[in-house]
């Protein structure tokens, strides 16, 4: 497909507007885009005018990168380093998130207030659309209780905004109770039952384990919203959170770098948000595919954000467009996602039973305790092993990597035993992270039979 079919198609006279504004603002602000956009026409006629961009590539000219000349990668990264600054704002006005990320290599992504109030009242929108007036009642009635469970101790997007939201007074501070997901499930059962969340927030991987619990009896919620964050679930556990708990889960495509992309709507279609960002599902070549054909990758532009500008970002997912219109009515152009489903590995417990432990549990630990290295991969040779693959760069010591493995180990088997999975063993790897077939990279890869 020509690039001009794909834009005529699927990009608005209002985003093409908006994209040659944002180009405008990048070649003006940034030297990095200035350097790049050297042989850009001014006026955009076709996206394929406009080179790709890669989380890699601007991480490593960070300074460049961004369009606030104050802001430097040195000074970030002390904020991000400090764990007791989560929700704090950076330069007093910036909201911070971090990526673990796809390719294993950390990400920081910066928003000033206008910026991160526009995206607050998109996701709001979204969000109360979803409910209807209906849910909304309850709601009122039952009163706001939002259960975050979710990885603390980094600078993640989600934990940064909730952290930010209860500082700003008793009305957020008392209704919000963040859970860990390294505690134990137990734990997290019973904190859930005393707490008796209207809204439950976390990792596909983390909702799809608490709707086994409910569904087993030790877990007795009654939700009136629950949004699933970060991953996505598979069609079936969907269906499952659904029957359990009567609730239809809400799911956004988004990532740190562009939170609030795409709302997921009841016919399960994805709907692309035209006012804050632009898609182009690509094959390998990088040239656009048509509707109905898995892309082997998506490029994203957001609208939104001038600080960091994030201009035809290429975000590793594969989409699928519906070559249909959507039963739902919403006239946007809608989509599937591929690749992103939660992982979750399937273990045997200590009791012999079936478990299932989500797979980001075991990278937001493994992100905390090897800092500076690249690069991890854990990959589940067999059900009860795990083999770790770290890569490091060549300035950070052997002593120094021996000392990180010991403190992730303990860490590991504490986890393990939490979730009496005594049998299984820990195996450093002396190989490095691969990437699949494809090209994409997978940090945990579940042991297939
Ligand atoms: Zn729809």
């Amino acid at each position: 497909m020509d690039s001009m079919e794909y834009q005529d198609k699927y990009v608005t006279k209002d985003q093409r507007q908006k994209l040659q504004e944002l180009v405008e603002y990048a070649r003006t602000h940034s030297e990095y885009y200035k350097e790049l956009y050297k042989k850009v026409p001014a006026t955009i006629h076709s996206l394929e005018e406009l080179p790709t961009t890669r989380k890699s590539d601007l991480m490593s000219h960070f300074d460049d990168w961004v369009t606030d000349k104050s802001i430097t990668i040195d000074e970030l990264s002390r904020f991000i380093a400090d764990s007791s600054l989560i929700g704090s704002k950076f330069h007093d006005k910036y909201h911070v998130a971090i990526t673990s990320g796809t390719t294993g290599k950390n990400g920081f992504f910066i928003t000033n207030p206008a910026e991160t109030k526009l995206s607050a009242k998109i996701n709001k929108k979204s969000k109360f659309s979803w409910m209807g007036a209906g849910n909304m009642a309850k709601l009122l009635v039952r009163g706001v209780r939002i259960a975050a469970i979710t990885a603390v101790g980094e600078h993640y997007g989600f934990i940064s905004g909730i952290v930010h939201m209860k500082s700003e007074g008793r009305y957020w501070a008392d209704r919000i109770r963040v859970i860990s997901i390294h505690d134990p499930v137990s734990r997290i059962v019973s904190e859930l039952n005393a707490f008796q969340p209207t809204i439950i927030m976390g990792y596909a991987s983390m909702i799809a384990m608490m709707t086994s619990e409910q569904s087993a009896g030790r877990l007795a919620v009654k939700p009136v919203f629950i949004e699933v964050m970060s991953e996505k679930l598979t069609d079936s556990e969907f269906e499952k959170v659904g029957s359990v708990f009567h609730v239809k889960p809400y799911q956004m495509y988004g990532a740190t770098e562009i939170p609030f992309a795409s709302p997921l709507c009841k016919c399960g279609w994805y709907h692309m948000n035209t006012k804050a960002v632009i898609l182009e599902p690509i094959d390998e070549k990088g040239e656009h595919v048509l509707a109905g054909t898995m892309s082997h990758s998506l490029l994203i532009t957001n609208l939104l954000n001038r600080t960091q500008p994030m201009i035809r970002y290429d975000i590793g997912d594969s989409i699928l467009i519906n070559p249909d219109k959507c039963q739902c009515g919403n006239k946007n152009p809608s989509f599937k996602v591929q690749g992103r489903s939660a992982d979750s590995l399937h273990m045997v417990n200590d009791e012999g039973e079936q478990f299932m432990v989500p797979a980001l549990m075991f990278v937001t630990l493994i992100d905390k305790f090897v800092q500076g290295a690249d690069a991890f991969q854990v990959i589940q040779t067999a059900p009860s092993v795990l083999e770790i693959r770290l890569q490091y760069p060549p300035e950070i010591k052997e002593s120094l990597r021996d000392q990180q493995w010991e403190q992730l180990c303990d860490e590991l088997k504490k986890l393990l035993q939490d979730r009496k999975l005594n049998k299984v063993t820990i195996v450093r790897s002396l190989e490095l992270p691969k990437r699949e077939k494809g090209g994409k990279f997978r940090m945990v890869v579940p042991y297939r039979r």
